[in-house]
This record gives C-alpha cells, sequence and structure tokens, in this order.
C-alpha cells in the first residue's frame, strides 16, 4: 500500500478485512483512522455555509470515523451505502420505517429476531401497517401471501433460535415482481459467508453487536442499501436522526480486522460440538444448518459460504412439565459457558430459547431447546462444559 500501486480488485476476504475503510495515507500514514467526536463543523464562509457545499456539514451526517466504517461494510456488502445505528434493533426498525407507511402490509418470516416481532406487532401496527408471519421454507410459495398493499418482506437465515433457513433468491424474485422492497437481516452469517445484495435482497441488516465487534462490549447496528434503495434509506436516517457514535464506529471497525479468523475459529469448534451433540443418547435433534441432517442444509450449502458459531439443540425432555427443570439443570451445572443474552462475543454462552411467540415455526415437541454460542476458548474445554451440564440434566 504505497502511493502508486492501487489495491487489487481481486483480493479475499481477509485481505478486505484487513484493509477496507480508511485509507492510512489520507490521515499522516496512521494505520487507523482518527477518532472525531463532533456536532458542529465549521465553514469557511457565509456562501459555503449557505450552501453547505463540503465534504462534513454536521455530527448527525458523519464523520471520517464513521465514514471509514460504512466504507468497510460497503465493500463487503456490495452496497451502494451503508448507515449506522446505534444497536442491532435499530437497524431493523429504521428500514421498516424507511419503506413503509400507514396502510401497507409487510410479510415477516415467523423465525425473526423476537423484538423485530414486537416492533411490528406494536409501533408498527399503530402507525397503520399490517404485517402477516410466513413459513421460512415457503420460498417462491411467498406469492400467495403477496397483496396489492404489501410493500416490505423481511427475511432472516438462518432464523433466531431455531435457525430455519430462507431461499432468499425465490423469495426476492417473487417480491420485486409485485414491487416490495427486500430486507435481510443478516446478522449469523456476516457478509463473510453470505452476501443479501448478491442473492436479490434489497436492504442488508447487520446487528454489529456480535461478530464485528466480538467483545460483547459495543451496541451498533449498519444498514446496507442496493444503488436503487439508498436515497430513501439514507434519507430516513437523516430524519430520524438515528446516528452510531464515533467511538462505537472506532471499534466495531477495529473488530472487522479479526473477524475473518475469529469466525473460522467459531465456525470449527460449533460444528465440532454439534457433530457430538448429534450422536449423543440424550439429545433429540440438532439445529445447525451446516449438518447434513438439518432440514434446510442443501439451501445454505447453496448459498453460505460457511457457518458462524452458534446453534441450538433439542434435550430430549421426558414429559413436558420437566423441560424447564432439564434445561436450568444443564445452564446451572455449566462452569465455562455463561449465562446471558446476544452472541458473537469470544466467550461462550449459552440460553434456553423460548418460542411462546412463534405463529407457525412452533418450539420442539421433543423437550428444552437450548441455545450455545461457541466461543474461542479450547474445544475440549467447551465439550467438557456442555456435558457437565447433560449431566446435570439427566438426573432431572
Ligand atoms: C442480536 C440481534 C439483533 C439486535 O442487536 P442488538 O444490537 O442487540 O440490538 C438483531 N437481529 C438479530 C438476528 C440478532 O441476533
Amino acid at each position: 500500500m504505497n502511493d502508486k500501486n492501487p489495491f487489487p480488485a481481486d483480493a479475499g476476504i481477509n485481505t478486505r478485512l484487513a484493509h477496507a475503510g480508511n485509507d492510512p495515507r489520507e490521515f499522516h500514514g496512521f494505520v487507523n483512522p482518527p477518532v472525531v467526536h463532533a456536532s458542529t463543523v465549521l465553514f469557511p464562509n457565509a456562501a459555503t455555509m449557505e450552501k453547505r457545499a463540503q465534504k462534513y456539514t454536521y455530527g448527525t451526517r458523519g464523520t471520517p470515523t464513521t465514514d471509514a466504517l460504512c466504507v468497510a461494510i460497503d465493500e463487503l456488502e456490495g452496497s451502494a451505502g451503508t448507515i449506522l445505528v446505534p444497536s442491532g434493533l435499530a437497524a431493523v426498525t429504521v428500514p421498516f420505517l424507511a419503506f413503509l407507511a400507514a396502510g401497507d402490509h409487510a410479510l415477516i418470516v415467523d423465525s425473526v429476531y423476537f423484538p423485530t416481532r414486537h416492533f411490528c406487532d406494536t409501533m408498527l401496527k399503530r402507525l397503520g401497517v399490517s404485517v402477516d408471519y410466513y413459513d421460512p421454507m415457503i420460498g417462491a410459495g411467498i406469492e400467495a401471501l403477496i397483496r396489492p398493499n404489501t410493500k416490505l418482506v423481511h427475511t432472516e437465515a438462518p432464523g433466531s433460535n431455531t435457525f430455519e433457513m430462507q431461499d432468499i433468491r425465490a423469495i426476492s424474485e417473487v417480491a420485486h415482481r409485485h414491487g416490495a422492497v427486500v430486507t435481510m437481516d443478516n446478522t449469523w452469517a456476516t457478509p463473510v459467508y453470505f452476501k443479501p445484495l448478491a442473492h436479490g435482497v434489497d436492504i442488508s441488516i447487520h446487528a454489529s453487536t456480535k461478530y464485528p465487534s466480538g467483545h460483547s462490549d459495543i451496541l451498533m447496528g449498519t444498514v446496507s442499501a442496493n444503488a436503487q434503495h439508498w436515497e430513501q434509506l439514507k434519507e430516513a436516517n437523516i430524519t430520524l436522526g438515528i446516528c452510531g457514535a464515533p467511538d462505537d464506529a472506532y471499534q466495531i471497525l477495529r473488530g472487522l480486522r479479526t473477524m475473518g479468523v475469529r469466525l473460522e475459529r467459531h465456525q470449527e469448534s460449533a460444528l465440532k460440538i454439534a457433530q457430538w451433540l448429534e450422536q449423543r443418547e440424550d439429545v433429540a435433534r440438532v439445529l445447525h444448518p451446516a449438518l447434513p441432517s438439518f432440514p434446510g442444509h442443501e439451501l445454505w450449502k447453496r448459498d453460505f459460504t460457511g457457518a458462524s458459531g452458534i446453534f441450538s439443540f433439542v434435550l430430549k425432555g421426558g414429559s413436558p412439565e420437566r423441560h424447564k427443570a432439564k434445561a436450568h439443570a444443564f445452564l446451572d451445572a455449566l462452569a465455562i459457558f455463561g449465562l446471558g443474552y446476544s452472541w458473537g462475543g469470544f466467550e461462550s454462552l449459552a440460553v434456553h430459547v423460548g418460542l411462546g411467540d412463534r405463529k407457525i415455526c412452533k418450539a420442539p415437541a421433543e423437550g428444552p431447546v437450548l441455545r450455545l454460542q461457541i466461543g474461542l476458548e479450547d474445544v475440549a474445554d467447551i465439550r467438557a462444559d456442555v456435558e457437565r451440564g447433560l449431566e446435570a440434566a439427566s438426573k432431572v
């Protein structure tokens, strides 16, 4: 990277993760971008101020720090533009507010992240938008659910907690034929393992809180649009005044530098644990798209280039009234896994999944669903910890 040589256009994903975003030559050669804290930006004279005729005009509209992250995400997503918002949930609600109006209808996948459903069932409903939930495996069959006023189809693959896959290309084709915008929550795969815009999606959504942050300490969301939808998304971002903070943007860009190698380790360890669980007598099913036994595995294999480190398994639960006690016994016996929400950080986490919100993808009947985020610890230690949990659950 010197003044003479352009960055190779065919660079691989880890090369891009290492260099995308800021250009060190633009700030005295320092490798990382400056953290610019800003509301006011000064103009050199009244005419420039009147026309806002300079690159930066006000803190809510971007700084060199937030730009560095947005440029990096655009490069990874292949998008025309990216906005930063203060959480992954805001990365869902802001585009919904950008593309929906009173009288519109939206189709939302039933295996959706629960707070997305909550937003749809409360605030969107109050604003006059009607919502229907659809089966993640519906594919082109989604056509039967499209109404004349359907303006948005929201996808998330794999689904939250139960990891159902979706035929993103088939759904996008139908939605576009009917003039609806397609959004996708791509948090699980990250742009390293799936590129939504290359599969027909218009708006790619990420909780960068997860793998891009990687350290369980930063909240941030990104929303990336194709050229056709970028202006409307950017306009909504500015109208709502919901923007990402510079320190957080800096940390997310820092996280991207190592995200590729972290994901490789998450993927490898998670698959080892998933395969091991699948062999056990006390486990009914393992919900992991990279396992050939998983319904939707073929879609994953066709479209995704890898799997991240979070999946669930269904414990053989005995009678339904014992499911919760078994799940709690499992969780309380763990020594390495933390009990906590969110994922994508360096440490292993476990949670008993509640699926009471589902309308179509109902909870498995065989027993409690336990979700594991497999961290960067030694896999032998992780496996021993899960074994401790299973041992305790077997005594309930
Ligand atoms: C965690 C998560 C979010 C929300 O991210 P926050 O930063 O915690 O608000 C959105 N979508 C999915 C799929 C998630 O897992």
